[in-house]
């Protein structure tokens, strides 16, 4: 899922992302709250017609924005008081407020309210946070169940939307199997796993992963949330994961870091200054088939806006590349006749 944080995924227009096969994109509730506000985008039909985006939309809760913030945040029992990056004010975010949020922007899945434990955290401090995230998921859940039909797009021709739980537990696996039995029974439509990707060393996000994973029902989306490089996601994918999101991609891309079949170039780099060679000589993107390396970098180096747009569509192209020739290898092994082995 490309991350569209403001509504947008930055520099590049809906009708593009629709020719890059893009099928769904993630909206970040804390920046839509805070800005235009959810009640203005309720009052405009909900995020799919406030973006011109009728295809799938996940939003998270709001919990990992808040994580980040660090000292302008306060936990307790009930909820979250946090102070906005925007302007200072100061903001109260509870399980239901949360969902309420959700529902009101209207996204085709939201996620429960968690609390993302942060890197190195200490068994005890892993402990009360996955605590935090059951009881939060509980009240969110019910809370989801009471008001989902207050979508701005309700109706008895749609399906609904559906809520996700999110399994935490820092990096114990005898927590994240606790909390992942704990949701399963709550019975989610999703479920992710979350808190990884927050400063660990791979082979651990590849523990928590490979441990959490078997224990979350095979019949319905399994997410991995914040990940990853495009090596990751391929396995991840092969694991058995359904769904992910990661900044990388779009964020990289304004930054001049491409992803190509040959590995990760700098299109800064002075040695692409007169490089007339396509990005990526196997890539079919739009980018690809019509520029140059040397136009990419001098568009690059000029800070023209043009710069972001394009390099931004090479790197989500890469991506949904790598998923979409995962899905078919997946789908031609699964129809494959079996051979003796
Ligand atoms: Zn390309």
């Amino acid at each position: 899922m490309p991350v569209g944080t403001q509504g947008t995924v930055k520099a590049v227009p809906q009708d593009t992302l629709e020719s890059l096969g893009a099928q769904i994109i993630l909206g970040n509730t804390y920046h839509l709250y805070l800005r235009p506000g959810h009640e203005a985008i309720r009052r405009m039909g909900g995020l799919h017609r406030f973006i011109s985006w009728p295809h799938g939309l996940l939003t998270d809760s709001g919990g990992f924005q808040v994580f980040s913030l660090n000292e302008l945040r306060k936990v307790t029992d009930d909820g979250v008081r946090f102070r906005s990056h925007l302007d200072g004010s100061s903001h109260f975010f509870t399980p239901e407020h949360a969902i309420d949020v959700q529902i009101a922007l209207g996204a085709d899945i939201c996620m429960a309210f968690d609390e993302c434990t942060e890197y190195p955290a200490d068994r005890p401090r892993a402990e009360e946070s996955m605590r935090l995230t059951m009881a939060w998921a509980r009240r969110s859940l019910d809370h989801f169940r009471a008001h989902s039909h207050e979508v701005p797009w309700f109706g008895p021709e749609v399906c609904c939307m559906q809520c996700f739980g999110i399994v935490q537990g820092g990096m114990y696996t005898d927590l994240r199997r606790q909390c992942a039995e704990r949701l399963v029974e709550m019975d989610f439509d999703g479920y992710a796993i979350g808190g990884l990707s927050v400063g660990e060393p791979r082979e651990l996000t590849l523990e928590m992963i490979a441990e959490t994973l078997p224990l979350l029902p095979k019949d319905k989306p399994r997410y991995v949330m914040g990940v990853g490089y495009p090596d990751e996601i391929e396995q991840y994918a092969r694991m058995g994961v359904d769904m992910m999101d990661c900044v990388l991609p779009t964020r990289a891309a304004r930054h001049g870091l491409l992803f190509t079949s040959e590995g990760r170039l700098n299109i800064k780099n002075k040695q692409f200054a007169e490089d007339q060679g396509p990005l990526d000589p196997l890539c079919d993107c739009m980018v690809c088939r019509r520029y140059s390396r040397a136009y990419l970098r001098h568009l690059m180096q000029s800070s023209e806006a043009l710069s972001g747009t394009l390099n931004t569509i090479h790197n989500l192209a890469f991506y949904l590349g790598i998923m979409r020739r995962v899905r078919d290898s997946l789908q031609s092994e699964s129809t494959a006749p079996v051979l003796d082995r």
